[in-house]
């Protein structure tokens, strides 16, 4: 009889094996290399009677006593069905997006009621300055917070240096943890988290476009501190190398672990930078090192909240759209009236939904179950929800674990 150990190997293979065949499914892995070579061509159909063999021989081990244990074979049990369910989308089993998203990511995003989304358009029409179309505003405006390329680096560094000073204050980090930022260009993504193993990150940032300034904070948190980098350190040192559950040496993007990571790295924006320690930061610092006046913050920072209120609108599109409900332009027009993105951005924006698909809900969705599931253990106090946050971090938990009491 297998053990959750024995199960969590061969499951830790199943995903290698999976990852040759499509380039982006292992995110990371820093178990051990034999492991890489022992899980080459393996057809598609073998690999999903693994799958099932191995869901029917988790399901046949006796009941965990321990919570912490119990904790760990059930969140095992929904990475394997998310594996089984990737592996038979790679098969062309095609299924709607929501069921897409509940099978691999244990999550569905809701309906939206279209006259909300409009009122949160009109409050945006009063906040953008000018007159006529809001798309062409919103561009015009947002102009003006381009950092300029030169000035990237420096804007970059000194909002990650930051998030990463203000994160070590209340998450005990290894000493020898590291990363290194790299600029590249023709990618779907806007910032990515390589993470290497050994506490160790490679943070690339993509300069297709100009990124606006209220993206340095938002991604050096998300993709750094104490977003992906830390999430991923913690649960090397935790999980890996004090406990020995080699199943988390492996991250297998299209899985319910994503819905933790991407909320989590969105809802740590805001506990690294509550909103008005932020602006000070923005206003005293970055501002003035990419040679935007400071006095034009406030008004920036409360369109970006409006435009946060927008974002399920996003879900939707990429569900009408990969549904076959719209075609490629009537999504772009879409995403231009709610994203209030421009034609290009949108473009590269449906880009990433047909890479990614129903992937898109970890970042919205996922952030909103992580803020409730902290500050429902937390409250308001500030050190709590640091507490609650790390703790969170260092033992995961699906969306569907999340919402339990
Ligand atoms: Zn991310």
């Amino acid at each position: 009889m297998m053990t959750l150990n024995d199960i969590a190997t061969a499951y830790v293979k199943l995903v290698l094996a999976v990852g040759q065949h499509d380039r982006s499914y292992v995110d990371a892995y820093y178990g051990p290399a034999q492991w890489q070579h022992d899980t080459v061509d393996i057809a598609l159909t073998d690999l999903r009677r693994m799958a099932e063999q191995l869901i029917n021989q988790l399901n046949a081990l006796p009941a965990q006593a321990q919570e912490e244990l119990q904790q760990r074979r059930e969140f095992l049990g929904l990475q394997l069905g998310a594996v089984g369910a990737f592996i038979r989308q790679l098969s062309g089993i095609q299924v709607s997006f929501d069921e897409e998203s509940l099978a691999l990511y244990d999550a569905v995003s809701p309906a939206l009621d279209a006259n909300s989304l409009d009122a949160i358009l009109d409050e945006l029409d009063s906040l953008v300055p000018g007159q006529g179309d809001l798309n062409a505003r919103m561009t015009r405006y947002n102009r003006d917070f381009e950092i300029p390329r030169d000035k990237l680096d420096a804007v970059f560094s000194a909002a990650i240096h930051e998030s990463r000073a203000r994160t070590r204050r209340h998450i005990s980090l290894p000493a020898e943890e590291d990363f290194e930022i790299e600029y590249v260009s023709d990618q779907v993504w806007s910032a990515y988290n390589w993470y290497k193993g050994n506490s160790y990150s490679l943070i690339q940032v993509n300069t297709d476009f100009p990124m606006l300034i209220n993206r340095a904070i938002d991604l050096a948190s998300h993709e750094g501190y104490p977003g992906h980098h830390v999430f991923n350190l913690l649960m090397e040192k935790h999980l890996v190398n004090e406990k020995g559950w080699m199943e988390y040496c492996i991250y297998p993007l299209y899985s319910p672990m994503s819905f933790l990571a991407e909320g989590s790295a969105n809802y740590g924006i805001e506990i690294v930078f509550p909103a008005a320690e932020r602006l000070v930061f923005e206003k005293e610092i970055l501002f003035p090192l990419a040679g935007i006046n400071p006095a034009r913050a406030e008004l920036y920072y409360r369109i970006q909240a409006v435009l946060q209120k927008l974002s399920y609108a996003g879900n939707r599109v990429a569900q009408r759209y990969l549904d076959g409900l719209i075609d490629p332009a009537e999504a772009i027009a879409l995403l231009m009236k709610y994203a209030l993105s421009d034609q290009k951005k949108s473009a590269q924006r449906l880009a990433f939904i047909e890479q990614h698909r129903s992937y898109v809900i970890n970042y919205n969705l996922g952030q909103d179950s992580v803020q409730e599931y902290v500050e429902k253990r937390a409250g308001k106090d500030p050190q709590q929800r640091w507490r609650v946050f790390a703790e969170l971090l260092s033992h995961p938990k699906t969306a569907s674990m999340m919402l339990r009491p």
